[in-house]
């Protein structure tokens, strides 16, 4: 059987019945091919969901790390999850990509160039397209280290990436708990990374959804380590809970990872040794740990302009 088929039955059912009528109301058929890919991770993204909740929770309910009596923060950071997946992630992976893959290539071919593809860089990957994904996720991964440790360097890329901090009640919902531009800063820096490389359309949804499956494990609310080897091949629980620490909330963290630890290591920022420790950011305001949807976005993005704003005044004043 065709794994894909039910996949495919959804997202022409959603493509039929809720994007066509809407472009066909805008004027907008032009981006009738392009939807049916968007519809189809959309669909993707809402299988990962369901994945992602079937492996967490009985993990959650076995060995929590806390209990909490009410579980309302949790809540926001479903309503995160839902809108990123199923629909900010399909459309800026998919869509946005592809529209800029394909104009980019266009330009590139035009002129004379060729597009660039690791396999070009290393021809022996011709052909093996398991070593090539794989090596996909290792550049993917080390660039968003890097991405992940900037925004906690600078003050004011810190101000948005603190609405991620600001959860106290960590579950495996809390990773795309995160404020709209810092998504959009992270789509563009992934973005320049896989064109650079040339990763295919297709393939680069799929890569960022399965990269998001680990993150979201590696928020879960429970005592899983996966032991002192396991530890340092893959980014377990315990280890990125350490990076949520109260203690190292801010601008003094450790364990930037998302996937491999690999690079903490080598740049000496992992910490191993932190047992399984409170979450949230006590320098945060109390409304981007509690607050709604819409307050999160306002305060966190005011928070960013104040200190854009407070060091250009600073610099004319001194
Ligand atoms: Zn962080
Ligand atoms: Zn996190």
């Amino acid at each position: 059987m065709d794994l894909n088929a039910p996949f495919d039955l959804v997202a022409g059912w959603l493509q039929e019945h809720a994007l066509l009528p809407i472009l066909y109301a805008w004027d907008l058929m032009q981006w009738e091919d392009i939807s049916y890919g968007w519809a189809l991770f959309a669909v993707y993204g809402a299988a990962q969901v369901v994945v992602t909740y079937a492996v967490c929770l009985p993990l959650e309910w076995w060995r929590p790390v806390e209990r909490w009596p009410d579980r309302k923060a949790v809540t926001i950071d479903i309503l995160y999850t839902l809108i990123s997946r199923v629909g900010f992630l399909p459309l800026i992976t998919f869509v946005a990509f592809y529209e800029i893959q394909v104009s980019l290539n266009g330009f590139l071919t035009d002129h004379g160039w060729v597009p660039p593809t690791l396999e070009r860089l290393f021809p022996f990957l011709l052909g093996r397209q398991a070593l090539t994904f794989f090596l996909y996720v290792v550049i993917l991964d080390f660039s968003d280290y890097w991405r992940h440790r900037f925004s906690h360097m600078f003050d004011w890329w810190y101000s948005l990436h603190a609405l991620h901090h600001a959860q106290r009640q960590m579950t495996f919902w809390s990773d795309d708990r995160n404020h709209l531009l810092d998504d959009v800063i992270g789509f563009v820096w992934f973005t320049v990374v896989a064109l650079l490389i040339g990763i295919p359309p297709m393939q680069f949804p799929l890569l960022i959804l399965l990269l998001r499956l680990l993150e979201s494990l590696s928020h879960a609310n429970t005592r899983l380590s996966f032991g002192w080897l396991g530890e340092r091949l893959l980014i377990s629980p315990r280890f990125h809970r350490a990076h949520h620490g109260v203690t190292a909330a801010g601008l003094k963290s450790v364990n930037y990872g998302a996937i491999l630890p690999w690079w903490d290591m080598i740049f000496r920022t992992g910490d191993f040794s932190r047992a399984f420790v409170e979450t949230g950011d006590p320098t945060a305001e109390e409304a981007l740990a509690s607050g709604g949807y819409l307050t999160q976005q306002w305060v966190g993005l005011r928070r960013m302009l104040r200190e854009l704003w407070g060091r250009r005044a600073e610099a004319r004043h001194s």
